[in-house]
């Protein structure tokens, strides 16, 4: 496969240099994808964008979807020719009429190029017929639809796929009959001609290429009026029950947030229409396409047995997208360096908007949960990047998106907001919306705006936390005399930190006899002695950072850290509880904790936990540790009761969700015969667990769980399961993943033998959970082999599926693996890389490798 699209680039550069030489006036070749030199070009010479777009999509998969795209623009000059992206075959243009004009089409590396001479300053129209790339078209037997974040959008059709272009677009589709479509703006009118019907749709008002979308086929159609806004929800789910359960929580927690969005921004929704598209396995949770979102459908309609969490995340879902309306979609950044900014105000928003609505729940653990784990799981590897990235190429842009992005500055933008004080931010980005609505702007815009309102350098703070990467490593030292401490020092650790000290401030703690002390500091020097502690009497336990602000690896002093891993489980506060957690696990990540020590400080702590997003984190770090830092002899000898204590802790528990969490963890970690016993017993519903309800998704992940364990019968539990699957979405998701589960090695070599084509990887959240089982812990080492051909496919991952998928690739192949040949590998293959691989792509690839190689270094 690879070394085919290789010789295919090499003989199509070479094509396009002969005809070089061929033509009177010597061309320049243009560089494939979009680099920042068209751009910028573009962006100077051309405005007042208008797209007039039809497309034709026949009901059969295998006839191709044709086009047209009427353009008019205006041009400043016209000393060049004019080029629009199109990356498809140079043979499916054609048609290209510029001015009224029929000209010959020329279509070079990617791009449908204008020759000058054909175009004058000032109004232009250029008419393009195509047959339309089918990548971005996410096209299924019965329904399509479009997602062109961030530069797909020039694979279906000609256009200017960069941010600042923003256009106005018409478009019309035409489908079959008994198909229903949604596009951003609302329908004019439709017209049907025996079996087909054409849909003319509004003109939008100026938005960019990645945010124009369209679905359509066989969907349910819900509508309803909230506050005289009309909204539609398509979607797929044949479960009526799960339709009538969500649907009404679905649009009210869209009106709820569309509601405060306009409060807190004081512009009223920019767009004319607000519909959402759910779509079975979409590639992300959802995606922010103006008056269409469009959603994961599983993420919005859940289970009768959604825990609290399931619930907070989805209304956070929805929160967010909503808040992209205002934060990305009215103002767009100008290039995908800065995509963090409208990801970050769009989680920002989120935070605030879906708090309300959970009174009961405490809203400061939950950012520090939600956010701190994952943003450290990238920042303290060596793949690690600055929030603000450079980008040279728009076909590099995919590989900006990632934990330092979703989770990292968040936690930044809430230091910046803390620093301002809410009104002053809140001020600042209501002036900045209104600068640049229906625009462009950069981070440096924004931080202009906001360094006017206060009394602090911006600059120098956001070039720490947003221009260079890495995350702070402060060690502590405790010295006592007598009962009383005689000095408390903290210095920064980072080798490589130039002159960053990532000034901070943090809440620090200290207690004695439970007896909690919280004082504000400001950390803003790379060595400091923390005077107010002098002469106190020394404290159970010191912690530099105990507020969910603080960001970074605080490695505590000795006496602390040995107090917390007896008694952690006696603190009350659950933040301060929360980041000590943290500061603990971060040390045995470096080996300076032993994997088991804390291990046994989670099963100790356990039964104390009453907060949900507490018990799930200390689960989480629970199951990473037995998977990824046990061997198999330390998980037998040292925890051979773990299955049957988890088992009668769920028993024993109260609540639904902290029932449902015990019960997910002891399904993960069961291994005993006796364990395994029970899985089956419970699969086969002869064992009921009171207060808790599985839904068929349990139940088919017990299947799975039978499986991978070569359960004696699991065959048939597979096939029985499929049967009992009536959701033809889910039958064939099934269907895809068992060949994953085989216990025959050959049956499981030809599943990821057929992963190399990319139509077998079209349908990810599938594949990500073969994967999962394909590399399970449990089968490791016959897995092994897969490593090095994954590793070598991740670069054609990155040109031919979604955004997320290079890193959840290789995330889900190594968080199976722990043995030092699995980490030699990669070590092995990343060293190997040729000096012009993407860098972007390699620092993924190390940041899914972390645990792996830490676990081989703790070996060592
Ligand atoms: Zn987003």
């Amino acid at each position: 496969m690879r070394p085919f699209i290789l010789l295919l680039t090499i003989l199509l550069i070479s094509i396009n240099f002969l005809s070089c030489e061929n033509s009177k006036e010597p061309m320049t070749l243009i560089e494939s994808g979009i680099s920042k030199t068209l751009a910028e070009q573009r962006k100077a010479n051309i405005d007042e964008v208008k797209y007039n777009i039809k497309f034709t999509i026949p009901n059969q998969l295998e006839k191709a979807i044709n086009g047209e795209n009427t353009i008019s623009l205006n041009l400043k000059n016209i000393d060049s020719d004019l080029v629009f992206d199109f990356r498809n075959e140079a043979e499916s243009v054609s048609l290209v009429k510029a001015n009224g004009k029929e000209i010959p089409p020329q279509v070079e590396n990617e791009h449908v190029v204008i020759p000058k001479e054909y175009l004058k300053k000032g109004a232009n129209e250029i008419t393009i017929h195509f047959t339309a790339g089918e990548q971005a078209l996410n096209r299924n037997k019965e329904f399509l639809y479009t997602l062109f974040v961030p530069a797909n959008a020039s694979t279906a059709f000609p256009c200017f796929d960069q941010p600042n272009i923003k256009a106005k677009y018409k478009l019309d589709l035409t489908i079959p009959s008994e198909w229903v479509t949604c596009a951003n703006y609302p329908l004019i009118e439709k017209k049907e001609n025996e079996n087909v019907t054409t849909y003319h749709f509004e003109e939008t008002l100026p938005i960019p290429t990645y945010l124009f979308a369209f679905a359509a086929g066989k969907f349910q159609k819900i509508s309803t009026t909230h506050g005289g806004r009309k909204m539609t929800m398509y979607h797929r789910e044949t479960d009526e029950d799960k339709v009538t359960n969500n649907a009404i929580t679905v649009f009210d927690l869209h009106a709820k947030a569309l509601d405060w969005l306009e409060d807190y921004t004081g512009i009223p929704y920019p767009f004319e229409k607000f519909d959402f598209v759910l779509v079975p396995a979409f590639q992300y949770g959802g995606m922010e396409h103006v008056g269409a979102i469009f959603y994961r459908q599983r993420s919005l309609f859940l289970e009768e047995s959604a825990t609290v969490n399931q619930k907070m995340s989805r209304n956070s879902l929805i929160a967010h997208e909503t808040a992209h309306m205002w934060f990305g979609d009215l103002v767009t950044m100008d290039w995908f360096n800065d995509v963090w900014l409208k990801e970050v105000f769009a989680n920002f928003m989120a935070a605030k908007m879906v708090n309300p609505n959970f009174p009961e729940i405490n809203h400061d653990l939950r950012f520090v949960a939600r956010h701190h784990p994952a943003a450290y799981s990238e920042d303290r590897s060596l793949g690690t990047h600055p929030i603000q990235q450079k980008l040279e190429n728009l076909n590099q842009a995919g590989m900006m998106y990632g934990r330092i992005i979703y989770q990292k500055a968040p936690v930044v933008m809430n230091q910046l907001e803390e620093m301002m004080g809410k009104e002053k931010m809140q001020e600042g980005l209501q002036e900045y919306l209104k600068t640049f609505s229906f625009g462009n702007a950069t981070w440096d815009d924004l931080i202009a705006i906001l360094d006017k309102k206060i009394d602090m350098d911006l600059k120098t703070w956001s070039q720490a936390w947003v221009k260079e990467s890495g995350m702070p490593h402060y060690e502590a030292q405790l010295k006592t005399e007598n009962g009383k401490i005689a000095n408390y020092n903290l210095s920064l650790k980072n080798k490589s930190s130039g002159g960053n000290i990532w000034s901070q401030s943090t809440a620090f703690v200290f207690s004695k006899n439970n007896k909690i002390e919280r004082k504000s500091l400001i950390i803003n020097d790379k060595e400091m002695d923390v005077d107010f502690l002098k002469g106190k009497d020394t404290p159970d336990f010191i912690l530099p950072n105990g507020s969910q602000s603080g960001y970074g690896y605080f490695e505590l002093d000795k006496k602390s850290q040995s107090y917390l891993l007896e008694n952690i489980y006696s603190i009350d506060d659950e933040i301060i509880k929360f980041v000590a957690w943290q500061s603990l696990f971060e040390s045995m990540l470096r080996g300076k904790i032993e994997a088991r020590d804390l291990m046994n400080t989670i099963l100790k702590s356990l039964p104390h936990e009453k907060e949900i997003l507490g018990l799930s984190a200390r689960l989480n770090y629970l199951e990473e540790i037995y998977w990824g830092f046990l061997s198999v002899e330390e998980q037998q000898q040292f925890f051979p009761t773990l299955g049957k204590d988890l088992w009668a802790l769920m028993e024993k528990s109260k609540t639904k969700d902290i029932k449902k969490n015990l019960y997910n963890t002891f399904v993960s970690i069961a291994q005993s015969e006796e364990d395994v016993n029970v899985l089956f017993e419970v699969w086969k519903k002869t064992k009921k667990i009171s207060g808790l309800k599985l839904s068929e998704n349990d139940f088919t992940t017990l299947a799975y769980e039978l499986a991978v364990r070569n359960y004696k019968d699991s065959d048939n539990v597979l096939q029985e399961q499929l049967k009992n699957i009536t959701n033809p979405d889910r039958k064939v998701a099934m269907e895809f993943i068992i060949p994953a589960l085989s216990n025959d090695v050959a049956t499981r070599d030809a599943f990821f033998e057929k992963l190399k084509a990319k139509e077998n990887r079209q349908k990810e959240p599938w594949v990500q959970r073969a994967l999962s089982y394909l590399h399970h812990p449990l089968r490791a080492d016959a897995a092994e082999k897969y490593i090095l051909p994954s590793l070598e496919l991740v670069q054609e991952l990155q040109k031919t599926n979604g955004i997320f998928f290079p890193k959840g690739w290789t995330s889900t192949i190594l968080n199976g693996h722990r043995s030092a040949a699995a980490a030699q590998i990669v070590n092995e293959f990343v060293k190997g890389l040729p000096e012009d691989y993407p860098n972007k792509l390699k620092n993924k690839i190390l940041q899914s490798a972390d645990r792996l190689s830490r676990r081989a270094s703790i070996q060592d």
